[in-house]
């Protein structure tokens, strides 16, 4: 077990601390224990010049040394998370190369994306569509704003979809949500995505049975309970939507029967029944559950939710130091568990341990890559499962209450 990640030797709270005068110079120098103690705002200075650097880097690799091709379009590994990662240096510095940059990005997966049956945010042709409306919008170019939404609507869903977030329909209306979060209530009708939620209450339902959990799922025959393929990814999506009271009550029954039903040591099953106490992923473990449990304290204000959220950060902390850098599996995505836990309880020391993990991949990621101490992943630029997502993440730190992980949290 303890190969997938680094014993977590940080200190469980560090104060703030001055910066030394004869250390301000040389910032990007400074070690892992200096940086922990470091004023937030000289820290975030730091990360975002580090965030920068990276943008940069990913841009490159992934678009310009490509030849400006598409192979893969997703945002998940591919071109279109080269895109959110410059729509989100755009919402940051405001530097309108950003967000021209994404939208040509965009305009590529488009063409690439025409005939894909895909249908989510992460995976598929949704994400195309509303990225390409937002950055539209902000572009002030209607046309193509109309030619985006247009495009998002005509997008079909096949009766044997799976459930999932990846491949399936919550990761449709996880789009859904993003446009009308971004361009306006209504922009995706709420009939529109009522059919698709009636839909996936049916299946979990069925699934389900007369089970001890009221809502189950499968992928590819398993009954995932992790961000990525499950249960915690559904719950969450599930929790934007307008529900009916009894569907607010299956939801959180679900949620009740997977604390009830975690490992000893707090981490929580990839999936129904495995024993396999492994993974502290965004994907498959503690740190997806950890993030659906915040939204479930915030959406619910229940004292049982929050506790349970606090108790999967904690895992996170012990074992969450993995040796990837990446939002799916990897640092970056366990960092924001934090970022969630600290925007929910306004408890510093969470703060503190967000910082913890962005300076140890500031301060040691790129080394460690280099060294073979840490897997550089087979997309190594990609959002997801490479140093795209570190720079992501940078980017966030900037202002930890608004930090969101990407293209999950709302
Ligand atoms: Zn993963």
């Amino acid at each position: 077990m303890a190969d997938r990640f680094f014993p977590n030797e940080m200190p469980d709270f560090v104060a703030e601390a001055p910066l030394e005068e004869s250390s301000s110079s040389k910032r990007p120098e400074i070690s892992l224990p200096k940086l922990l103690s470091i004023p937030s705002k000289a820290l975030f200075d730091i990360l975002k010049s580090s965030a920068i650097d990276l943008k940069e880097r990913v841009v490159r690799e992934t678009w310009g040394l490509r030849g400006k091709r598409v192979q893969d379009y997703t945002v998940y590994t591919g071109a279109l998370g080269t895109a959110y990662l410059a729509f989100k240096a755009y919402q940051v510095t405001k530097n309108a190369d950003d967000l021209k940059l994404c939208s040509e990005i965009v305009m590529a997966c488009d063409s690439a994306s025409r005939e894909s049956s895909r249908v989510t945010f992460l995976c598929g042709r949704a994400g195309v569509c509303a990225l390409g409306a937002v950055a539209a919008k902000h572009a002030g170019d209607e046309s193509l704003l109309d030619y985006y939404l247009k495009q998002f609507k005509e997008i079909k869903l096949s009766s044997d979809l799976p459930n999932e977030l990846l491949y399936g329909r919550i990761g449709f209306l996880w789009a859904s949500s993003f446009l009308n979060n971004h361009i306006g209530n209504n922009t995706i009708s709420n009939t529109r995505m009522r059919t698709v939620v009636d839909e996936i209450i049916k299946a979990g339902k069925k699934l389900a049975k007369k089970g001890r959990c009221p809502l189950m799922y499968e992928w590819h025959g398993k009954k995932y309970w992790g961000a990525a393929h499950g249960l915690a990814g559904i719950m969450h999506v599930l929790m934007d939507m307008e529900l009916k009271p009894d569907e607010v009550e299956d939801v959180k029954g679900t949620l009740r029967y997977m604390i009830k039903n975690r490992f000893p040591s707090g981490n929580y099953p990839s999936s129904e029944g495995s024993e396999s106490d492994r993974l502290v992923h965004w994907c498959h473990g503690a740190p997806g559950v950890a993030l659906t449990l915040v939204k479930a304290a915030e959406v619910f204000g229940d004292e049982g939710f929050l506790q349970a959220a606090k108790d999967a950060g904690a895992v996170v902390w012990r074992r969450g130091l993995l040796k990837r850098v990446g939002i799916c599996h990897g640092i970056s995505g366990n960092t924001y568990v934090f970022l969630a836990l600290y925007r929910l309880t306004g408890n510093e020391e969470y703060l503190y341990r967000a910082k913890a993990f962005a300076c140890f991949l500031h301060d040691r990621a790129l080394n460690f890559i280099s060294e073979g101490r840490m897997h550089g992943g087979d997309r190594p630029y990609s959002l997801f499962e490479g140093v795209g997502g570190m720079a992501y993440l940078f980017l966030d730190m900037i202002e930890p209450s608004k930090a969101r992980f990407p293209a999950y949290e709302l």
